[in-house]
């Protein structure tokens, strides 16, 4: 393929005049970025023929290290926050001369072009640069693919710009340390330096669209997978990281749209993304065989080991990180939907990982309650998983993705609000933490039992089923689900200890209260009335 002139941010190329045609990569097939990362040394093949790559000193994405170019498109419209943090447009200008120069000396950089938001109307068309081969193919299994023809015309609309091995002057550049994801809306480029954690390339356009999408197209944007039933029905699954978006969308009985980021319009549920970015922690091929099958060539792993002498991935290694993960294109996996558009949603799935086991696995909320919910964003982490350390960390994250919205969370929750009523949207709330006793005394709910009560909710078998009303959160819960011991659904005959679990509940109570007082001036009464009681 032709390489196009190379286009960047600010009109000026600058040090691209340094490179010769054949040290500029473009748009390299992943084959190609397989046979480049294992050259450069920074990667190895596994026995199934996945790259394996180790992403350095950051394994996660580092929020503190996330700014936004305040300008004039930002200004008054960013929700600053200590997560959108803010940087003068003359420290983006310095980064962004510190990241050209850097560049121009590398041996060879990959330059690709490729598009997120599967829905046509909203496509935005994107250039990613690096100096990684690894991080190209992360792009490639990522983003959208343009076919050949629409190569021909393509016009780079944002400019994502990776060096993961360069170190900025904290000082110069304004910002905290020596790694930064800088985004300016007005030169449509972001800088990530200092950074080879991946996620960090997909989140920062998701943090885009989360401001332009609601903002100047009234759709709205959300963290949520997406998958689609054989009558045409769509499903959504909220949840912050951990909590089973990837894993439960993953549905051998449903068409995959998305695992992690979508758009809602008058007539459309679309997916931003052309790839999945699962969890590799624990994976195994009986509990999650379609994310298994994905791992083959052309496949990204991050962080994992191999059993030793082998070339074997060894899932139950977190010794580099818990957060291991793969990136595969969508159509790895067999059902995924060609086109990654689907209809309205009929039910909406709000999943919580409640590591104090209070939650019961599946109950259905109204729609104040889903506002409520919502706005709340709650999942416990476990500590991890050093022994000794037991207690669990709540975590309250709006619209359960506080970290990737750049405008106040309100306006993403009048817009699910409104659509929720409009469709008349069934809402669940399933927990896929703990059940029987909080972390460290019961057990996490088995991945078999959450998939059967995802089905029958979806299958419309829970509809006539009598409910039990929580007496502290006010939920519907179901007193029988086909494939599920009636024992776990109502949480406090999971437990041993009926005090124990009615203390822990009060406990989990007060933080949600605790937690909505910032919101109670902002939202109805109604809303405010359906949190918990005590
Ligand atoms: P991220 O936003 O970071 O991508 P995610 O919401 O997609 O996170 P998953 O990748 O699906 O989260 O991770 C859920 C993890 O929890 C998987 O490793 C899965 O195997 C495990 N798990 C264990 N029990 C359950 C359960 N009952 N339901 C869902 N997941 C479970
Ligand atoms: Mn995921």
């Amino acid at each position: 393929m032709s390489v196009p002139i190379i286009s960047f941010p600010s009109g000026k190329p600058v040090g691209l005049s340094f490179f010769h045609n054949d040290e500029i990569k473009y748009q390299s097939a992943p084959e190609d970025l397989v046979q480049e990362s294992l050259r450069t040394g920074e990667a190895k093949l596994s026995d199934s023929g996945a790259l394996v790559i180790q992403t350095g000193q950051f394994t996660g994405r580092s929020p503190k290290d996330r700014f936004i170019v305040y300008d004039e498109i930002t200004a008054k419209t960013v929700d600053w926050n200590e997560i959108n943090q803010p940087l003068d447009p003359t420290y983006y200008f310095q980064a962004h001369k510190r990241i050209m120069e850097y560049m121009a000396q590398v041996p060879e950089i990959w330059v690709r072009d490729c598009y997120s938001c599967a829905d046509a109307r909203y496509r935005m068309n994107i250039r990613v640069v690096t100096e990684k081969p690894w991080a190209s193919l992360f792009a490639h299994n990522m983003f959208l693919r343009p076919t050949e023809k629409e190569l021909e015309t393509f016009k780079p609309e944002w400019h994502i710009i990776v060096a993961p091995d360069l170190k900025l002057d904290a000082e110069e550049c304004g910002i905290r340390q020596h790694n930064a994801v800088i985004v300016s809306f007005v030169q449509k480029t972001i800088l990530i330096a200092g950074t080879g954690y991946t996620g960090e390339i997909k989140k920062s356009i998701f943090s885009v669209l989360n401001f332009l999408l609601p903002h100047e197209k009234n759709v709205l944007s959300m963290h949520c997978s997406a998958n689609i039933g054989k009558q045409g029905d769509t499903a959504i699954f909220f949840g912050l990281s951990g909590t089973g978006k990837t894993t439960l969308s993953t549905d051998p009985e449903r068409e995959l749209i998305g695992d992690d980021e979508h758009g809602w319009t008058e007539d459309s549920i679309f997916n931003f993304e052309g790839g999945c970015y699962a969890k590799a922690i624990n994976l195994s091929e009986e509990r999650e065989p379609d994310i298994f099958h994905a791992i083959k060539g052309g496949t990204l792993v991050e962080n994992v080991k191999f059993f030793a002498g082998t070339n074997k991935i060894n899932f139950e290694d977190g010794s580099i990180t818990e957060n291991t993960r793969i990136s595969y294109p969508l159509y790895y996996i067999s059902n995924a939907k060609k086109t990654s558009v689907g209809g309205i949603p009929k039910n909406i799935f709000f999943l919580t990982c409640d590591a104090y086991g209070v939650l019961p696995p599946i109950s259905r909320l109204t729609p104040t309650q889903a506002m409520y919910q919502y706005i709340s964003g709650y999942t416990a982490k476990i500590a991890g998983t050093e022994t000794g350390i037991t207690d669990p960390k709540p975590t309250f994250s709006a619209c359960f993705g506080a970290p990737f919205l750049l405008l106040h969370p309100s306006v993403y929750a009048e817009m699910l609000g409104r659509k929720m009523e409009e469709h008349g949207v069934t809402l669940w709330l399933v927990n896929t933490g703990w059940t029987g006793g909080e972390y460290g005394a019961g057990q996490r709910i088995k991945l078999s039992h959450t998939r059967a009560m995802i089905t029958a909710a979806l299958a419309g078998q829970l509809k006539d089923i009598s409910m039990e009303t929580e007496p502290v959160f006010g939920f519907s819960i179901p007193l029988c689900c086909p494939g599920v011991p009636t024992i776990i659904l109502i949480p406090q005959k999971a437990w041993q200890n009926e005090s124990a679990f009615d203390e822990k509940r009060r406990f989990l109570a007060q933080l949600f209260i605790k937690n909505f007082e910032r919101y109670a001036l902002g939202v109805s009464p109604e809303i405010l009335d359906a949190g918990p009681k005590i």
